[in-house]
């Protein structure tokens, strides 16, 4: 079944004229997260126009590299192309702002990933499943202070190099569009099939994918150059990289598997979806970041 990227909303398989009905009508109504997804992914002056379809479906359509590829190049579309998004931008050129404003939202971020990705371990009896999940989160949960061999743990450094300390971050709360973001995230998690749920999690580690500029990404997570600065505190060296580090990043892994069990069960189209509501997630995560590190800007 095809469901709308944005509400969930289920259609008949392949029905993209349904689909595309329910788009339109949504935007006649000015629903924001309707009109707005629009706007970024299919932008066009009159959706009542018959051309929506072709476009909708040509959105929707797999590239000759199958779903790997439309999965890879949507994120790169989304957030590393000519005009890449605002935060990926500020990666590049980085003050210390953004790197609390980055942490900070990102820690519950990763511990929503731990939460969601044993419900994938929980949901599937698949032991290639079970077994790529379990070497992402199992580290983030039996960590170590003492050792860096987690993302969990370095995250939490780099912020106390920063002068954010473990207390004041265990009590802080994520910026509202991170908390629309982790309900996003936690509803698939809990509601929809195993495969949606990896579909919507393990594809957003491709941030620190190295093979992200075959699919056309101009620019990296960030400037290579920042490990070289002298203001920039090591422990945010230590993170940045162990997260570029390919040994600590499974994205292109966990997409070949989803792709395989996308054929297999025969649900590319709840892949396409799951991956794009959680697309959308993501950018509004982003701007999060952004605003928590103008925050500690202006202090
Ligand atoms: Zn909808």
């Amino acid at each position: 079944m095809t469901k709308c990227p944005v509400c969930s909303q289920v259609f008949q398989k392949g029905d993209y004229e349904s689909l595309a009905k329910h788009l339109a009508s949504s935007n006649d109504k000015n629903d924001p997260f309707h009109v707005s997804w629009l706007k970024d992914y299919i932008p066009m002056p009159n959706y009542n126009n018959p051309d929506f379809v072709v476009k909708l479906k040509e959105f929707y359509k797999l590239p000759e590299g199958g779903l790997k590829t439309w999965i890879a190049s949507k994120f790169v579309q989304r957030f590393f192309s000519e005009k890449p998004h605002p935060f990926i931008e500020a990666m590049q050129r980085p003050k210390k702002a953004i790197f609390i404003g980055f942490g900070v939202e990102y820690y519950f971020f990763l511990k929503q990933k731990v939460k969601s990705l044993a419900y994938v371990i929980a949901k599937t009896d698949k032991d290639d499943v079970q077994k790529l999940e379990a070497r992402i989160i199992m580290p983030n949960i039996l960590y170590n202070y003492e050792e860096n061999k987690s993302e969990m743990v370095l995250l939490i450094k780099m912020l106390e190099g920063l002068g954010i300390s473990r207390e004041s971050l265990a009590n802080s709360m994520p910026l509202p569009p991170t908390i629309y973001s982790l309900k996003i995230w936690n509803s698939i998690s809990e509601s929809d099939h195993w495969l949606e749920c990896m579909s919507a999690i393990n594809t957003m580690e491709l941030f620190t994918c190295p093979q992200l500029k075959d699919y056309g990404a101009k620019i990296p997570f960030f400037s290579p150059s920042v490990l070289d600065n002298e203001w920039i505190p090591d422990s945010v060296k230590h993170y940045l990289k162990f997260i570029s580090d390919p040994a600590n990043e499974h994205s292109m892994d966990a997409i070949d598997i989803i792709s395989n069990y996308a054929k297999e069960l025969n649900m590319t189209e709840e892949v396409q979806s799951a991956f794009l509501r959680s697309l959308d997630a993501t950018e509004r995560h982003l701007q999060a970041r952004l605003t928590r590190a103008k925050q500690y800007e202006s202090k």
